[in-house]
């Protein structure tokens, strides 16, 4: 009998684990071994196989990915580009259309804008705070809906509840990227989103030592994706799946942790002469705040700022640094920085991003579990260079 648990620091330890545990193991042990002895199987989809997204790994990430956002069901895959992508060409087919929210991670955001008509595939962007603009884009073919919790990089929080209203009136599925708020911010099934996708390379796993990705949501798409994912061969390693089940049991401490921080880090950025802009959702001045509040446990150790010197200023700051890594990514417990116009968002074209308000001067930082005070040491020794 599968035991269910109530709150989420319990289920990250002990939803999904193997019942009775296997030979004793406390922790999960590897299956490293690309298939199993034959046991009769009449479906496909059943065989046990590395590919076929079902060995022992896999299945409790799966249990425990569900337990997470109390959803029906979950898949893990290759990375968080296999998820979206996999997701998305399952719940389109050639001739559909879907609408997106204009500001996408940059590799979304190149799927649809590079790959989409090669599939037969068609978009239209909305804006994610004007519900009333989204009817004017809908067409006869529109099939899905698709959003990010808070935005990559600017940290907006479209009208969520609006998303799931508007798919459910027009018979669409809701699709939401989840990577950033992670379970313990947010929950997209409770709130009726059809479908939430995550890269596991950030929160999830927590380490920045794998790249994974994660589905969650209603079972009978659930499987649908599997099939597809089964085809498409983005199954997810067992020696990923191992260091992604180890990573996420300390989930809770480290998110809250880190939106804590992120969220004492930005305080202090917005009361600095040399800064001209934060974005960060849980502070009083982000046009999105009281909506985060409603939708939000906490708001991630994310955020991203401007510097009133601009692009010069940016790459002086981020040279003057010295406790975070300058590299992109996020999500894990070391504190890391970008200018995501060289990095996460570099495939979108300039005009692209001016237009979404994304400057070349735009730093993005992902907190870590250092000591937040070390942090802003740090980043008030680099402003310094700005004056
Ligand atoms: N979604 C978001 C919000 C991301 O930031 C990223 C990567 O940065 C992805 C998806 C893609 O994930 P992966 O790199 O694991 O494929």
């Amino acid at each position: 009998m599968t035991r269910t648990f109530k709150h989420i620091e319990t289920k990250l330890i002990h939803a999904g684990e193997p019942r009775p545990r296997i030979l004793g193991a406390v922790s999960m042990p590897i299956f490293q071994t690309a298939m199993y002895e034959y046991g009769g199987e009449t479906d496909y989809n059943d065989i046990q196989y590395i590919r076929l997204n079902n060995t022992p790994n896999h299945l409790a990430l799966h249990q425990k990915l569900a337990a997470l956002e109390n959803a029906e069901g979950a898949l893990v895959t290759a990375s968080g580009m296999a998820a979206i992508s996999t997701t998305i060409l399952t719940v389109l087919s050639a001739g559909d259309h879907l609408l997106a929210q204009d500001c996408l991670y940059g590799g979304t955001h190149s799927f649809l804008t590079k790959d989409f008509a090669g599939y037969g595939l068609s978009y239209n962007f909305i804006d994610g705070n004007d519900p009333e603009s989204w009817k004017k884009k809908l067409q006869p073919s529109t099939r899905a809906i698709y959003c990010e919790s808070m935005t990559n990089p600017l940290l907006q929080v479209a009208d969520l509840k609006a998303v799931v209203a508007f798919a459910k009136e027009h018979n669409l599925i809701s699709i939401i990227d989840n990577t950033f708020p992670s379970p313990i911010g947010f929950r997209p099934p409770e709130w009726g989103f059809d479908l939430s996708l995550h890269s596991c390379t950030k929160y999830l796993n927590g380490h920045s030592d794998i790249v994974g990705g994660a589905v969650i949501g209603r079972r009978a798409l659930i499987e649908k994706i599997t099939h597809r994912l089964n085809h498409l061969g983005g199954s997810m390693d067992p020696h990923a799946a191992f260091l992604l089940h180890r990573g996420m049991k300390t989930l809770a401490l480290r998110v809250r942790y880190q939106s804590e921080s992120a969220g004492e880090v930005a305080s202090f950025l917005e009361m600095h002469p040399a800064v001209a802009r934060v974005n960060y959702p849980g502070l009083k001045s982000h046009p999105h705040h009281s909506r985060a509040r409603e939708l939000f446990d906490c708001f991630s150790g994310m955020l991203s700022f401007e510097l009133k010197g601009g692009l010069v200023a940016a790459e002086h700051f981020i040279k003057a640094t010295t406790l975070p890594v300058i590299a992109p990514s996020l999500g894990g417990v070391e504190t890391l920085i970008t200018r995501p116009s060289t990095t996460s968002h570099a495939g979108m074209s300039p005009v692209d991003r001016r237009l979404l308000g994304i400057s070349d001067g735009l730093i993005r930082v992902s907190i870590g579990i250092e000591s937040r005070d070390d942090i802003m040491d740090d980043f008030e020794q680099a402003l310094k260079t700005q004056q």
